[in-house]
């Protein structure tokens, strides 16, 4: 079985003091191991993010990328950029950019297209929100998410990429998560897949993320189509993401 992807997404949060604290503090504790481990800092510490972790296992993962190659776009920053600062990841689709960017579909395929086009990993984010989970609209609508990418770039387009089911309705929330139901989600999500491509569906890595904690991250990583966890909030504090990170890896 393959090592599970812990990635901790930080959003909007942290300073410069926090991050490099945080970094050498990690770079310490997992010295000469091999983890997958990530960090999604924000943009502005990207680059000091990856020269902190340069001789560890730790990827540097971005939150964002533009659609546009080059150009007079203010403010915006390209996947080729990141490629060559070397960052490893770029997360895409993430319901807070959905909701207050108002990031469409369209949006998101070309932001997938342009991230596999430079060689780094899209982290496609999926999922329902309460009103579509209550009624019983979670497996089309993640249907949906990842249709997008298959009807209009090939299933090939999932090889060396990332799914991230991210409910909304549990991201950073208090409602409780049944894992059971997370897992028949992710085996849906599989399962889809595999109907294109077997090799596809058995190597691609469906991380799950939503509330994720010291509490219930080993439950989660038990399920057999659950690859990785992908963190907000309880990656902030350096005692619990280094809980979750033992806890996991059995260190
Ligand atoms: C997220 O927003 O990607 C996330 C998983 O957040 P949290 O862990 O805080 O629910």
């Amino acid at each position: 079985m393959k090592k599970p992807l812990i990635i901790a997404n930080w959003k909007l949060n942290g300073n410069q003091y926090f991050v490099n604290i945080f970094l050498e503090k990690l770079c310490y504790k997992l010295k000469k191991k091999k983890y997958n481990i990530s960090i999604a800092p924000s943009s502005i510490y990207l680059n000091k993010a990856i020269q902190k972790t340069k001789n560890s296992c730790i990827k540097i993962c971005a939150q964002n990328v533009d659609i546009n190659k080059f150009g007079a776009f203010t403010g915006d920053i390209s996947a080729e950029m990141l490629k060559n600062m070397g960052v490893k990841y770029v997360l895409i689709g993430h319901s807070e950019r959905r909701i207050y960017h108002k990031e469409t579909n369209k949006e998101i395929l070309k932001k997938f297209e342009i991230i596999k086009r430079n060689n780094l990993i899209p982290i496609l984010c999926i999922g329902e929100t309460l009103k579509e989970k209550i009624n019983k609209k979670t497996k089309d609508i993640c249907l949906n998410q990842i249709n997008l990418i298959i009807k209009n770039l090939g299933i090939k387009a999932f090889k060396n990429s990332i799914i991230a089911y991210e409910p909304i309705w549990a991201i950073g929330s208090k409602i409780p998560i049944k894992i059971q139901e997370i897992q028949k989600v992710h085996n849906f999500i599989r399962s889809k897949i595999k109907l294109y491509n077997k090799k596809i569906s058995k190597n691609i890595i469906i991380q799950y993320g939503g509330s994720v904690n010291h509490k219930n991250a080993k439950q989660i990583l038990k399920q057999p189509d659950i690859n990785g966890i992908l963190i907000g909030n309880a990656s902030l504090n350096f005692n619990n993401f280094i809980k979750i990170i033992k806890i996991i890896y059995n260190i």
